[in-house]
């Protein structure tokens, strides 16, 4: 019975925050997002997650008290202990050490409440609800961060350590940029939102480029380099070649029958799709890469929640 109960499903972004229910077949039955503001810190963030779930559930008919709902699935930026739903200090929410957030969602809502790394999770969201028919994926989401899950034979790979993965740190470039983590030359110090922005803020400097005097986003990068600025269009090159490589070394590893690109800036569509999907397919091993196909989720900003939901689902047993 409760396996036909929706879910609320709550996903934690450097830049977003969102909201909804969602129901066993993937309809999405309430979806609300409002900003992060990661500088007001965990316990505001987390207070206006909350709140942003109560909205959820109330805009599918669902208010707290008289809920339907089976369990609670969060997506958040890792590392994280999915055991615990403890939060361990991402790159991308600074202050968040040891933030108990399963337990402080769990109280809220009095549900089941289960944590799991975005990325991770929204691989299995795509492997249950992306509408693809097969039994393997990789899901990469560039996003304000860079990372990954992986989904083989019809199962999310979690990992000794239960991280899933940590697909956004496999090294590129060993003399490359300074990652997040410590390390030289990840994935994602090329490849996140945050590094196109940073990497643009540091050419345009002394430039004339179209760039120059703004508070540079990524979506700026890939507007400018769309209308032809030569070092916004340096960065976002840079970008696909970095993303393309990665996506070819998952491709030799993993032999996935599909790799889906989430995210925010898979909004640039074709800009960013093309190139990565081209040097990929070009750069893995021939056999691996006739086997497989590179596209972006159909999920959208969704692609989160979803993620999320499918880890509720997943945890009640219902895979
Ligand atoms: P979160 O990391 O909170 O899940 P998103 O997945 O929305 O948030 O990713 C935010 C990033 O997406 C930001 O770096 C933003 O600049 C970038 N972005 C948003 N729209 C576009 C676009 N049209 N083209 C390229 N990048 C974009
Ligand atoms: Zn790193």
């Amino acid at each position: 019975m409760t396996q036909l109960q929706p879910v609320l499903a709550l996903d934690v972004g450097g830049t977003k925050l969102a909201a909804g229910v969602v129901a066993r077949d993937g309809t999405v039955r309430s979806f609300c997002r409002i900003e992060t503001a990661v500088g007001e810190g965990p316990t505001a963030v987390v207070k206006r997650l909350l709140d942003l779930g109560e909205q959820a559930l109330a805009e599918a008919g669902l208010p707290v008290g008289s809920t339907p709902v089976a369990a609670v699935g969060v997506g958040c930026g890792g590392p994280l202990d999915p055991s615990t739903g403890v939060i361990l200090g991402p790159p991308g929410l600074p202050g968040w050490d040891s933030v108990p957030l399963g337990q402080l969602v769990a109280e809220r809502f009095e549900l089941p409440t289960y944590v799991e790394n975005d990325a991770t999770a929204a691989a299995l969201g795509e492997y249950r609800w992306g509408g693809w028919g097969v039994e393997s994926l990789v899901y990469l989401t560039v996003s304000t961060g860079f990372g990954g899950g992986i989904v083989a034979s019809g199962k999310l790979f979690h990992g000794a350590a239960r991280q899933g993965g940590e697909l956004g740190h496999v090294v590129i470039d060993w003399q490359g940029r300074q990652c997040g983590c410590g390390a030289r030359g990840c994935a994602e110090a090329y490849v996140s939102g945050t590094s196109i922005a940073r990497r643009a803020t540091e050419a345009v400097a002394g430039s004339d480029s179209t760039l120059a005097g703004l508070t540079i986003t990524a979506k700026d990068v890939a507007a400018h380099a769309r209308a032809g600025d030569p070092i916004a269009r340096a960065v976002w090159d840079e970008t696909t070649a970095m993303l393309g490589r990665m996506v070819a070394v998952l491709v030799n590893v993993c032999e996935p029958e599909l790799v889906v690109l989430g995210g925010g800036v898979t909004r640039a569509g074709a800009q960013l799709l093309d190139p990565v999907r081209n040097a990929a397919l070009r750069q893995a091993m021939p056999p691996a890469a006739r086997a497989c196909d590179v596209v972006l989720s159909r999920h959208g900003d969704a692609v989160g929640v979803l993620g999320a939901a499918a880890i509720a689902y997943e945890r009640l047993g219902d895979a």
